[in-house]
């Protein structure tokens, strides 16, 4: 039997979509595991030959539909490593999950990044996102992203043009390799006093599958707001409701991902009838939805 050497790509794994969302919905794909950054590369550059690849991390903010879905995906979550190369700096794999990282920060007494608390990612999808909570977004703490194209570039923080919700990686075809984040000697003590306060914050979530908040908050508003006040809250279609707690959050109760898309419509709808304001999803979809179509 020959050994998987760095240069042996590996075959794509059929996997229901299910199992790699924090939704627990979507069909079935073929998925990519890489588990070093050639083998990443590689990859990128072979299903970039034919299309464009997806790129998944951990799911928590995807929506992929039910049926078999076209497009090969890489998933990130075997890219997992983080090194402290300064004092003040942390070098990660884009795959590292926010609990691994915030783990590691602890034992080493580094703080900065407990914001990210509970959030069910990977610095990969949190850095393409500039995911956050609390005030607070991982363009704070990003110091550069290194992404492969093609080509190998780094981009520094201000090449990312953090915005809300936003980054340049989401304008480009790339995949996220690295971050180089910025984090600060802190004692045990202060960075558990700012665990519990942050995990504080989230315990008014609801719980049941999601991907957190479908919509983006609209400039000076909050989506949830408009729709509690457009009448939206505790509204279901199939196995899908808005949440009664939070109604920016939409929960899937065993039904399927085109219920969950027909709902972001019907919400998307009654926002823009009552108030002239076109939310905008936060949720990245992936693969084909009738919803959308009409
Ligand atoms: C219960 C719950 C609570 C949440 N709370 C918050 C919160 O407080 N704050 C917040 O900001 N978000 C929150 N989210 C949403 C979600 O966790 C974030 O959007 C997160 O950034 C997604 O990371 P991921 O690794 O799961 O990415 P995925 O969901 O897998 O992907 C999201 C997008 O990022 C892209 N992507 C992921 N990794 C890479 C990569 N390496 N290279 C290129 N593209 C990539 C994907 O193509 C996709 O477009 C929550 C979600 C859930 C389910």
């Amino acid at each position: 039997m020959r050994a998987e050497s760095a240069f042996c790509l590996p075959t794509a794994e059929r996997v229901k979509l299910s199992r790699c969302t924090t939704y627990g919905l979507g069909g079935e794909a073929e998925i990519y595991y890489p588990d070093n950054l050639c083998k990443a590369k590689l990859i990128f550059d072979k299903l970039n030959e034919n299309g464009r690849a997806f790129v998944l991390g951990n799911g928590s903010d995807v929506l992929a539909s039910d049926g078999k879905i076209k497009e090969p995906i890489i998933c990130t979550k075997k890219l997992r490593g983080i090194v402290r190369v300064a004092e003040d700096k942390i070098f990660c794999l884009a795959g590292t999950s926010v609990g691994a990282l915030l783990a590691y920060c602890k034992r080493r007494n580094l703080g900065g990044l407990e914001y990210l608390v509970n959030i069910p990612a990977t610095i990969g999808g949190i850095a393409y996102m500039n995911g956050g909570a609390g005030g607070k977004y991982i363009s704070d703490n990003v110091l550069s992203v290194k992404v492969y194209n093609g080509n190998i570039v780094t981009l520094d923080n201000k090449d990312c043009n953090y915005t809300y919700k936003h980054s340049t990686m989401r304008d480009i075809n790339a995949i996220i390799l690295s971050i180089l984040l910025k984090v600060y000697p802190s004692t045990r003590q202060e960075i558990e006093e700012r665990l519990s306060a942050y995990s504080a914050r989230r315990a008014h979530l609801p719980t049941g599958r999601s991907c957190g908040c479908v919509f983006k908050n609209p400039q000076g508003d909050y989506a949830a707001r408009l729709i509690e006040m457009a009448g939206m809250k505790g509204q279901s279609c199939g196995g899908a409701y808005v949440s009664p707690v939070h109604a920016n959050f939409i929960i899937s109760d065993g039904g399927s991902a085109e219920d969950v898309c027909k709902l972001i419509e019907l919400v998307r709808e009654a926002v823009w009838r009552k108030f002239g304001v076109l939310l905008e999803n936060e949720v990245v979809l992936l693969g084909d939805f009738e919803a959308c179509k009409s």
